[in-house]
């Protein structure tokens, strides 16, 4: 996607303050810190929203997990905890159109979200 901010990232058009990267995936600090800690992990192959996953990404969205409890644990975060989630279209809060799950950590976190 030519147009996609995050595509531009993975494919280094622009350089986002990477924390992270393999093969697969890519994370970065948010620019806009919502916590202590704001970490976004997205996959390196556009996928615009959850609704378009299909099985054959369930190993991608299993190593999506795995990077972000390891940058969690490399942050200092694994003990005291953190929070991962990716919004979905409107009312989920997404305005970024390639899945990136967001790592929050650093503050206790309330519930439920706003
Ligand atoms: P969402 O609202 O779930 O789509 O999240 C999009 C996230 O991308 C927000 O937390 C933004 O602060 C973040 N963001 C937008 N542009 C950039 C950028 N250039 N570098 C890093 N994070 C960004
Ligand atoms: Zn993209």
């Amino acid at each position: 996607m030519t147009d996609c901010l995050f595509c531009k990232m993975a494919n280094g058009e622009i350089k986002p303050d990477v924390v992270y990267e393999n093969e697969q995936l890519l994370a970065f600090r948010d620019l806009n810190p919502q916590a202590p800690v704001h970490i976004l992990v997205i996959p390196k192959r556009h996928i615009a929203t959850l609704n378009e996953l299909t099985g054959d990404d369930d190993a991608l969205l299993g190593s999506l997990s795995r990077a972000a409890a390891k940058i969690a644990a490399d942050e200092g975060l694994a003990e005291r905890g953190y929070r991962t989630l990716i919004n979905c279209n409107a009312d989920g809060g997404q305005t970024v159109f390639h899945i990136h799950l967001h790592l929050l950590g650093g503050r206790s976190m309330g519930w439920p979200p706003g």
